[in-house]
């Protein structure tokens, strides 16, 4: 608890639980049999929560395959973990760059035949055997057709036979589309042409690893699990499961400030657009805290919070449109007592998860935690 009450009560204040990601790593690791490892998405930051100190917890929990999306991010994230740990950068590697990839000890996920035909021509010898280059991944589209290389160009690449072999291809990937709906025939459906791309590919690389599952897919069951899975969103308290009671512990937790209570004498339009009116007589809580950071505008008229008053948390409502900086919470229902106390509201946290907020603002979970921005006092557990 390095921040001070003072610093939280101006700022606004998250926390972010880094026992709670350690033990979201841990139980998605239970879900796994035998020899099949579990890596941790960190991409975008771990997810807006802070790559530079939730990288390093995971790998003291014993994760060593960690994945970003860009090479600036893969850097980076190099500079905060020991060198046993492998980095995969899921947008690849721009032309020109691959030397420095190379040389960063990046492992590229690789989508076209003419990428891999470049990392191989300028990372030749580079990894210490001179027939080989440097490690890559490659990853096929088996349904979603969004990155990946398609079927057509992956039948094309399996005769190429030699450039197979000097490309050192460690793993190969694939991303389900609807991992989180579980009965959606297209899991299946990419299950089986994924299995068959796999089966193809070890023809001419036996050794090849393979990888199909996000945090969704660990829960469809082991058949999705292949050698390695790649959970990002459950490490930071999203459910994976939506429709059933979420197995993760939440990570986030986000208390704003009120910087004005007051009570209304008459009845009055609240906020830009004036799309919500309070009656005469409310008490109304302004709190530091808007779409700048993260409460995002959709939720307008629509989310919630946790009033802090002493012990007692009370739920109180949003009201009219959220501002850049500012949002206004309906805070009547508070007694005059419970006002008194009033200091901070809680919009993230036990009560009101990552899912609840995505809810509230039409979106999902992954949307707000990336969205929450840097203008709050952090504090790591
Ligand atoms: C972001 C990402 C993941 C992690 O997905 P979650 O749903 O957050 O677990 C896994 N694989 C790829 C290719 C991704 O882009």
């Amino acid at each position: 608890m390095s921040v001070t009450i003072c610093e939280s009560e101006r700022e606004g204040l998250l926390t972010i639980d880094l026992g709670a990601v350690v033990e979201n790593y841990q139980w998605l690791r239970a879900q796994l049999k035998g020899a099949t490892e579990c890596s941790a998405v960190v991409k975008a930051d771990a997810y807006g929560l802070g790559v530079a100190q939730v990288a390093p917890a995971l790998f003291a929990a014993g994760c060593r395959s960690f994945f970003v999306a860009t090479q600036r991010e893969g850097e980076a994230l190099r500079s905060v973990l020991p060198a046993e740990a492998t980095i995969y950068l899921l947008t690849g590697v721009r032309p020109g760059c691959e030397r420095d990839c190379a040389q960063a000890c990046l492992i590229p996920v690789l989508v076209t035949t003419e990428q891999l035909q470049r990392w191989c021509e300028l990372t030749l010898g580079l990894g210490g055997d001179a027939s080989l280059a440097a490690p890559a991944a490659l990853k096929v589209d088996s349904g979603m057709t969004r990155l990946g290389m398609g079927a057509e160009e992956f039948t094309e690449l399996l005769a190429q036979e030699s450039l197979l072999r000097s490309a050192n291809l460690q793993l190969i990937l694939s991303h389900l589309a609807c991992a989180d709906e579980a009965g959606h025939a297209q899991n299946l459906e990419q299950l089986s042409a994924f299995t068959g791309m796999v089966g193809q590919l070890r023809q001419v690389c036996p050794n090849v690893r393979a990888s199909l599952a996000n945090s969704a897919g660990i829960c469809l069951g082991d058949e999705f699990h292949f050698d390695l899975v790649r959970p990002g969103s459950a490490l930071y308290g999203v459910n994976p499961t939506p429709v059933q009671p979420n197995p993760m512990r939440p990570v986030a937790s986000l208390h704003l400030p009120v910087l004005q209570l007051r009570q209304l004498s008459r009845d009055s339009a609240v906020g830009y657009g004036a799309t919500q009116t309070a009656v005469a007589g409310s008490w109304l809580a302004v709190v530091r805290g808007g779409y700048a950071d993260g409460l995002l505008r959709a939720q307008s008229g629509r989310g919630w919070g946790m009033a802090i008053a002493g012990n007692e948390r009370i739920r109180v409502p949003m009201l009219g449109r959220v501002s850049m900086d500012t949002t206004v919470f309906d805070v009547s229902g508070l007694s005059d007592e419970q006002r008194a106390k009033l200091v901070l509201i809680e919009v993230l946290g036990q009560a009101i998860t990552v899912d609840d907020m995505g809810e509230a603002a039409g979106t999902i979970g992954y949307e707000i935690l990336t969205s929450l921005g840097h203008r709050y006092c952090r504090q790591y557990r």
